[in-house]
């Protein structure tokens, strides 16, 4: 059996609720969410890593993937060690990262993509800006609190982050339409993983009828 851990890799630009849909299938047993901006809020701002965090945030570019990557494993075996995430029992929940190619490379060695899912947020930058305005008001999102950092995060996202799309294979991939209400896309995220489960399903199903015959 792969050492790696078996990974649902929520994917899509800022503002497409990824950290929405992630905490809700953390909350489900067998699901454990890890979103990557979460993992550098929780470090203490004062201290050094904490400035480079903010640094690099605060203008809306990414942070460098070494420190990023390091810092996200350095979570991960915490997490392990203390038995909260069990990789043996639990699929992977992930947001936020990987963010870029490289990213995604370097993540390679240690998860295995069971789903890829995409929130699309299709021709509606308007609506993107719009949560992301409110957002940073309830969360205090230094990121999000200006027109022009929000628009420099979707620029990266569209010329870093949408190419980590074309590197995995697509017959893994799920594209749902985040536009959606926040249950509606709850439901097809959770129809997407479940996909294959129902499949299996409906071919027992069948099979006692097909004999019958
Ligand atoms: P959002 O949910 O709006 O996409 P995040 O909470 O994931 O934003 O990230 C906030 C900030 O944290 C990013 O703008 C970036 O500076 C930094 N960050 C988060 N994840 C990564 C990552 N994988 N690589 C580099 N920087 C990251």
């Amino acid at each position: 059996m792969s050492d790696k851990f078996k990974t649902i890799l929520l994917f899509g630009a800022p503002g497409s609720g990824k950290g929405t849909q992630g905490k809700m299938l953390g909350r489900l047993p067998g699901f454990f969410h890890v979103a990557c901006g979460d993992v550098f809020r929780a470090i203490d701002l004062n201290s050094e890593v904490g400035k480079v965090f903010l640094q690099f945030s605060s203008k809306g570019e990414l942070v460098p993937d070494d420190f990023t990557i390091r810092l996200w494993k350095e979570h991960i075996d915490k997490l392990v060690h203390t038995r909260r995430f069990r990789p043996d029992e639990d699929v992977l929940v992930l947001d936020g990262i990987p963010r870029n190619v490289h990213q995604a490379e370097m993540l390679g060695d240690h998860i295995e993509i069971w789903k890829l899912i995409v929130l699309r947020v299709v021709h509606n930058r308007g609506e993107v800006v719009r949560r992301l305005k409110s957002r940073a008001l309830k969360e205090n999102r230094l990121d999000d609190a200006n027109d022009a950092t929000i628009e420099h995060r979707l620029e990266v996202y569209d010329q870093e982050s949408r190419p980590v799309l074309a590197y995995y294979p697509t017959d893994r991939r799920i594209d749902v339409d985040a536009l959606q209400t926040p249950a509606k896309v709850a439901h097809d995220v959770l129809s997407a993983i479940l996909g294959r489960t129902q499949e299996m399903h409906a071919i027992e199903v069948v099979a006692p009828t097909a004999t019958a015959r």
